[in-house]
């Protein structure tokens, strides 16, 4: 039976971050580690299908911390991780109609005590950047600093920087139940069975499964639809065009190339741990809303997709050891803001994992409000 110091359940975003940050602390006792993931792919289920963006505002005040954190990892790795940007700047309009102005002032004093420049604009800055706009949405704000994120590279980044720190990654390779006993756990997997001394879930949609197979408490984590079709227009759109997004929450797009766009509904449709797909009723519904701010002609439909977006309660993430088993960390929990809060979650994730205080740079960050203790 191979013998690991930590074994991961899932390779997305959480689980790959996690294990990169946990091999790359100098002097940590935990070496051995091994991510168990049941599809052949990794990041199949939700780290592959999302829109792609990094936002300080996104996920509220409580996840900006983490955010903005995780900005100068993104926007500048190390060289030995990755030669290049995983941002490409882009900008936001959060829009409103005229009878929304309370969704600015709304936003405004929600991220008063955030450090995220946010700037209220003017009609006519809005024609600027959104031209020929149908009927009356005419208020919006303005966040320069949201970018896109290239969300491959980084996934893959994380693991093959792993994987050089010989961290082991079993795809194909489902966890089907754990036993604690003697201080060490039993993993089964189909094919074979794995011992580790610490066992962690972040395995995203199947959270509370895995916690359940594993004979632990699970904490309430429940996935959502959330639907994205990508549309080719007659027309050609400035690339430069920032990501739009209804502060109503019915819909945002970004402009992908000369003449393509990504568009979402924002839906959020409580489903099962699932290989999930959009429903022909939420395109539409995309579609129509997109209809209803801007009068471009659409092509065809591309492509469309829908991916699991995975809440606690109060939808914050899930950090650290279990209440009653010691031996347990949750990783869970990272919602719609799972990729643009992966650096600084998987480092304090890796530090609290280590029983060590969160580096200076984060330590501004109120990790209680991400404890497992909480529930
Ligand atoms: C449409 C959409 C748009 C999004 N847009 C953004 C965005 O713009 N910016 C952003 O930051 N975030 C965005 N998100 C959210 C982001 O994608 C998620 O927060 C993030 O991918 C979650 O990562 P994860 O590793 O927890 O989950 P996952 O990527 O789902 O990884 C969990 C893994 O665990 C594996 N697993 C589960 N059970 C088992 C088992 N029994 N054995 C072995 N493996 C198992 C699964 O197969 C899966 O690969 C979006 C999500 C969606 C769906």
């Amino acid at each position: 039976m191979q013998d690991y110091d930590i074994i991961i359940v899932g390779a997305g975003i959480a689980g790959t971050s996690l294990a990169y940050e946990l091999a790359n602390i100098e002097h940590s006792p935990y070496k051995k580690i091994c991510i168990l993931e049941q599809e052949y792919a990794p990041g199949y289920h939700a780290t592959g299908r999302s829109a792609a963006f990094w936002s300080q505002t996104y996920g509220g005040p409580d996840i900006e911390p983490l955010t903005s954190a995780s900005g100068e990892f993104l926007r500048n790795p190390p060289k030995k991780f990755y030669d290049g940007s995983f941002l490409n700047n882009r900008g936001a309009l959060n829009i409103a109609r005229t009878n929304q102005t309370h969704l600015i002032t709304d936003m405004i004093d929600n991220f008063s005590d955030n450090a995220v420049e946010l700037q209220s604009v003017k009609e006519s800055y809005i024609d600027s950047l959104l031209p020929n706009r149908n009927n009356d949405w005419n208020y919006a704000i303005w966040e320069p600093g949201c970018s896109d994120i290239d969300v491959a590279a980084l996934h893959y980044a994380y693991m093959s920087n792993a994987k050089k720190l010989e961290v082991d990654i079993k795809c194909s390779c489902t966890f089907d139940s754990a036993f604690y006993d003697n201080g060490r756990w039993t993993i089964n997997t189909p094919k074979q069975s794995y011992r580790a001394q610490i066992l962690v879930n972040a395995a995203g949609a199947w959270a509370r499964d895995v916690a359940l197979k594993s004979n632990v408490k699970p904490i309430d984590i429940k996935p959502f639809r959330r639907t994205m079709v990508e549309l080719e227009l007659d027309q050609d759109i400035s690339i430069n065009m920032p990501l739009i997004i209804a502060l109503d929450g019915s819909f945002y797009f970004k402009v992908m190339g000369r003449n393509h766009i990504w568009l979402s509904p924002h839906d959020e449709i409580a489903c099962d741990a699932a290989d999930v797909a959009p429903e022909e009723i939420d395109i539409a519904i995309a579609i129509d809303r997109f209809q209803n701010i801007v009068d471009w002609k659409i092509k065809r439909i591309v492509r469309k997709w829908a991916g699991l977006r995975s809440f606690s309660k109060d939808r914050l993430p899930v950090i650290g050891y279990d209440v009653r088993q010691p031996n347990y960390f949750f990783y869970v929990g990272q919602g719609g803001f799972g990729i643009q809060t992966s650096p600084a979650a998987a480092k304090i994730a890796a530090q609290i994992l280590n029983k060590k205080p969160v580096a200076d740079n984060l330590s501004h960050i109120d990790i209680n409000k991400y404890s497992p203790n909480r529930f």
